[in-house]
């Protein structure tokens, strides 16, 4: 199947997925995990009408979009892997988001690169909620000071947006719901203890995104279901 069949059938199944649990259409967004994929897989993807797309290599992800941009092509491209501080410089510059940020000197390095270029990013606190991954932030003491940080205005160039996860990878869905449900619910507390919208909750990947919209996700991150396997 071609790229432009694999998404329509995501997005076909994003919609019955929201209509399942009365979740108005279109509340959910796809993000186009293109990793490990050439620009003219993300090309053929945009020609479909994919805008959005999440890579989890910094150097990987602005040598391929600094590329694909520069043949005129338009799109919005999310990092969603662990970013080492030296990366974040290449990141703010090429992405309008960072959704896996999982230690507070992530969060001081990429205020300290926007400031450079004058830009404004929004941001995903990436929350460890399953056993078996290790993404996220160690503990929680740390997630939720940088909650507190962000809504303390320390940060004028982030926007704080949500949270993300992984599920661990497992076929007990039970486990996997969990998962998605610690988020939301940590979503729920911080958004009132802080006074801040969260709007955003970044999870399910291809193997489990429709238990994530069922449980409240606003973004799903889905790679395989589109581009096949990486090699
Ligand atoms: C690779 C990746 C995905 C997509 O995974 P698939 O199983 O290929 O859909 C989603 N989220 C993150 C953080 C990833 O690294």
């Amino acid at each position: 199947m071609s790229v432009a069949e694999n998404l329509s059938q995501v997005n076909a199944s994003i919609r019955s997925a929201e209509a399942a649990v009365n979740r108005a259409p279109d509340s959910v967004r796809l993000v186009a995990v293109s990793k490990f994929h050439p620009a003219e897989a993300v090309i053929e993807a945009i020609d479909a009408g994919q805008t959005l797309f999440g890579e989890n290599r910094v150097q990987e992800a602005f040598a391929k979009f600094s590329d694909i941009a520069s043949r005129g092509y338009h799109f919005d491209l999310h990092i969603i892997g662990t970013l080492q501080r030296n990366k974040v410089r290449d990141a703010v510059k090429i992405a309008s988001c960072i959704e896996s940020v999982d230690r507070i000197v992530v969060l001081d390095e990429i205020e300290k690169q926007c400031a450079k270029i004058n830009k404004t990013i929004d941001v995903f606190l990436e929350v460890h909620t399953g056993e078996e991954t290790k993404a996220g932030f160690a503990d929680s003491t740390e997630l939720e000071k940088a909650v507190s940080l962000c809504a303390q205005g320390s940060y004028p160039h982030i926007v704080l947006k949500g949270l993300m996860t992984m599920a661990p990878n497992t076929d007990d869905t039970e486990q996997i719901r969990n998962s998605f449900r610690t988020l939301r619910t940590l979503r729920d507390t911080f958004s009132e203890k802080y006074a801040i919208a969260l709007p955003e909750l970044s999870m399910g990947m291809s193997g489990d995104y429709p238990i994530a919209i069922a449980e409240g996700a606003t973004i799903v991150r889905v790679g395989t279901a589109i581009f096949g396997a990486r090699q």
